[in-house]
């Protein structure tokens, strides 16, 4: 009987690359083709880049690392994180460490519906084009269930039409219709894009004016994505910081992001650290999921925090994150980037939703990591460390000697540039 699966594995940081990757891909039973795309030499190919975009010369990458640790609604998961960024990683697989001790991450997502957007000018009877466009819904629905069959037949398709009135813009009142699409598994932008366009011809016969913008929004409010976790008092203690001290911290540092914008920026920043990372990992379109959470943080009309945090029963710690997750594991990249495909398949999702609530839970566990960190003895203690080996190898450091300059310049508390230089002058000198 094949071993049951886990996500935790102690020490993960002491092992090579190598010895990772084969603790990862026996974990996930990856076959030697999906190890190989996630090392990156099965990765994507200049010839399938070139197809993908523009004027291509090259390939860019980043550092592909796993966190470690994740219970999401009772399963265990490996995470895929792609990102630049020191401490982001780590700080996923600790906070998903502390989480574990109260049942892990629960989360859940709404149906995968999408939004697209028509704008209907020079409507010459505004009230009688919104009575028709109510009267024509089935028929409109219909026609947008011809564009894409196979997600018709999957399941999905168009659910609904809503018709809003814009009275006052610079370009004088219009109509606004959303077309309300379920895209199953897939992000769904394209779909949606070319049922606003089909639709068009059929919605300036009913209303008599003028189709102008067909496209999807990202404020993917109906798709929305929530996980929870909490935090026993007694997980949440480490040296000098009692559990209760360290969650009253947490609660303190929420409630500045939760009142001011300028806080809720940086905030929401630490989330999508972690929620970004998954994206690109899994060949997603960030910039779609980034420009929908900061939209959906504003949704009262003032910027405020994604996350919610609580002292709970018996002086635990209870987080909340919820935000539009507009997530697919089929369409876009995610089929075409082979690490992304076998990011996929590591997680062991099936369904977008599935990925979405993984995802959520990443975004909850690296919003945990910033604010246990700022509660209590500040972000730079633990940052540092990681810091000063990139600040190392931007120096020429290479091998053994980045530890060693990191180490020097973390111990002297002067991590810059000038320093790392200085040092590696002395070192080829002694040399
Ligand atoms: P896509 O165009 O590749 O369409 C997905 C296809 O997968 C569908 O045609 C569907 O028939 C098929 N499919 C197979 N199995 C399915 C399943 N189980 N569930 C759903 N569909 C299934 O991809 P897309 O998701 O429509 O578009 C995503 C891409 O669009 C991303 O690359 C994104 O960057 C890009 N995009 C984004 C925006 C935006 O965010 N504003 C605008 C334009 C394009």
């Amino acid at each position: 009987m094949p071993p049951k699966p886990t996500s935790r594995l102690q020490g993960m940081y002491k092992l090579s690359p190598a010895e990772r990757l084969a603790w990862v891909s026996r974990a996930a039973q990856m076959d030697k083709v999906e190890s190989e795309a996630l090392r990156g030499d099965r990765g994507l190919s200049l010839d399938q880049a070139d197809h993908m975009v523009e004027n291509v010369v090259g390939i860019f990458g980043l550092p592909l690392g796993i966190a470690v640790n994740f219970l999401v609604n009772g399963r265990e998961v490996l995470v895929p994180m792609a990102i630049e960024e020191p401490s982001v990683v780590a700080g996923a697989s600790f906070m998903a460490k502390l989480a574990r001790d109260g049942g892990g991450f629960l989360a859940e997502t709404t149906e995968p519906e999408m939004i697209a957007q028509m704008q209907i000018l020079d409507v010459p009877d505004i009230a009688e084009a919104q009575q028709a466009l109510i009267e024509a819904k089935p028929e409109v629905l219909a026609q947008a269930n011809l564009v894409d069959p196979l997600i018709t037949e999957l399941g999905g398709g168009a659910r609904d039409l809503e018709v809003r009135l814009l009275e006052e813009t610079p370009a004088g009142p219009m109509l606004v219709v959303h077309l309300i699409f379920d895209t199953r598994d897939a992000m769904g932008a394209n779909t949606l894009n070319t049922a606003a366009e089909r639709l068009s011809p059929m919605l300036e016969a009913i209303t008599r004016g003028r189709v102008h913008l067909r496209i999807l929004s990202n404020l993917a409010d109906r798709r929305l994505a929530k996980a929870t976790c909490r935090i026993p008092s007694e997980s949440l203690a480490f040296g000098k910081f009692s559990g209760e001290l360290v969650g009253k911290g947490i609660v303190e540092a929420w409630a500045l992001a939760a009142a001011d914008p300028y806080r809720a920026a940086t905030h929401n920043k630490g989330i999508m650290n972690g929620v970004d990372s998954v994206l690109i990992a899994t060949g997603n379109d960030w910039r779609a999921v980034e420009a929908g959470a900061h939209a959906y943080a504003s949704r009262s009309g003032r910027y405020t925090s994604l996350s919610r945090w609580r002292t709970g029963e018996g002086g635990s710690l209870e987080g909340t994150l919820e935000m539009p997750m507009a997530v697919g594991i089929v369409g876009g990249a995610t089929q075409v980037h082979p690490t992304a495909k076998a990011c996929v398949t590591l997680m062991g999702v099936q369904t977008g939703r599935e990925l979405a609530e993984v995802i959520v839970s990443v975004g909850l566990a690296q919003n945990l990591a910033a604010l246990r960190a700022l509660g209590t003895e500040g972000i730079q203690r633990g940052h540092m460390r990681l810091h000063a080996r990139q600040v190392a190898i931007a120096a020429g450091a290479e091998g053994a000697v980045i530890e060693r300059l990191a180490r020097v310049m973390v111990e002297e508390g002067t991590v810059r540039m000038d320093r790392a230089k200085q040092l590696m002058a002395e070192l080829n000198k002694s040399n």
